[in-house]
């Protein structure tokens, strides 16, 4: 840290990303990443001749990435919103609907990165703690008078509330904007945008990185009616107007069309999820029911940091969080079924090895 930092940006503790280790192969299950490859329609998209115009400056208005969504999701262009990734989304509607009067409300246990931005922003934390369960009970979020944002499902829990309680939550403050982050929703829970023309106060970010195997490509969406994506506009605009670039706007509109290879790679995760669980289970582990392409685990025979310590060593990767309440459990990514055959017979050997045996 330099003495020119201001006092503001050195008392914020900035987000740390999982790891993304680049000296050995490691098994990754700890950011979430999708095992599968993009769309064979991405490379195909992205020729020699798109990449000799990396000169030009890409489309500012993103027209027919917006188009592909759009059509993909019953919406009018004017009503989708890109981003370099959903973070970028999430941030731009945070610098619009929040600030020094109008607080953020979110659970404590949730993504960190919306702690991180409201301490940039300037703007109030209202942190709303899960039940015991790690559910959400949504007459919390009843008529708060502040800007929310609830990630369904939720991340690291993978926990999902079914539409009608956000609907409830919608209903219920009217007066504020409703962001409901759907990173993980093409894994099995139930979507907001059917209600976004019912609801002018529902904001719906989705993201290329996890369902549709484009992490690295860095783009999300934002979905809403019009006005509210006006507003986002004005943020865009106001920072970043070329924010998405050009070979990420080819690959983003061919990924959105092909349809069949997105389902069935959704398909593939949650069938690899139903046969981990049981896996997990029937090593002792406690798991939560998940609506996401990871399952959040503990077992009485180690502490989460030595699990995830132990299967590092061995070259697996799954996520460990510091945070109490949640110490003892471990976020695992669901891989391919070889990667999670491997996963469960290290898990296996480790317990095996220094696990302290049931009581
Ligand atoms: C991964 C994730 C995001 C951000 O993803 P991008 O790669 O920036 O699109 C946003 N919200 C949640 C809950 C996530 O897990």
């Amino acid at each position: 840290m330099s003495r020119f930092l201001t006092p503001t940006l050195a008392a914020l503790a900035p987000y740390t990303p999982g790891e993304q280790p680049q000296d050995k192969q490691y098994i990754k299950l700890n950011t979430n990443e999708s095992p599968y490859p993009p769309s064979p329609r991405v490379a195909e998209a992205i020729s020699a001749a798109e990449v000799e115009k990396l000169r030009l400056y890409s489309d500012p208005a993103c027209a027919d990435l917006l188009a592909a969504i759009a059509g993909q999701y019953g919406l009018q262009p004017g009503e989708v919103m890109p981003g370099n990734g959903s973070d970028e989304n999430l941030f731009f509607a945070l610098r619009a609907f929040c600030d020094e009067n109008r607080p953020l409300a979110y659970a404590d246990i949730t993504y960190g990165c919306y702690g991180v931005w409201c301490g940039l922003l300037h703007i109030p934390s209202h942190i709303i703690p899960l039940e015991k369960d790690f559910s959400l009970d949504p007459t919390k979020y009843y008529g708060l008078g502040e800007t929310i944002v609830i990630a369904n499902p939720n991340a690291p829990t993978g926990l999902a509330l079914p539409r009608a309680e956000i609907e409830k939550i919608l209903r219920q403050n009217p007066g504020n904007v409703v962001i409901v982050d759907e990173a993980y929703v093409d894994f099995g829970a139930e979507s907001c945008v059917p209600l976004i023309h019912s609801y002018p106060n529902l904001l719906v970010v989705q993201t290329y990185s996890k369902s549709r195997s484009l992490a690295g490509a860095r783009l999300g969406f934002a979905m809403g009616n019009a006005e509210l994506i006006a507003d986002l506009n004005r943020v865009k605009f106001s920072l970043n107007p070329y924010n998405i670039n050009r070979l990420t706007l080819l690959a983003g509109a061919a990924s959105m069309r092909d349809t069949a290879y997105f389902r069935k790679n959704c398909a593939a995760v949650m069938d690899t999820r139903a046969w981990t669980q049981a896996q997990l289970a029937a090593l002792g582990f406690a798991t939560l029911p998940s609506s996401a392409n990871f399952i959040f685990a503990r077992t009485d025979a180690m502490p989460g940091g030595q699990l995830y310590q132990s299967l590092r060593q061995r070259g697996i990767l799954v996520r460990h969080f510091a945070a109490a309440r949640i110490a003892d459990w471990v976020r695992i990514t669901i891989g391919t079924p070889e990667q999670m055959r491997v996963f469960i017979e290290t898990t296996q050997q480790i317990l095996a090895e220094e696990g302290t045996p049931h009581a």
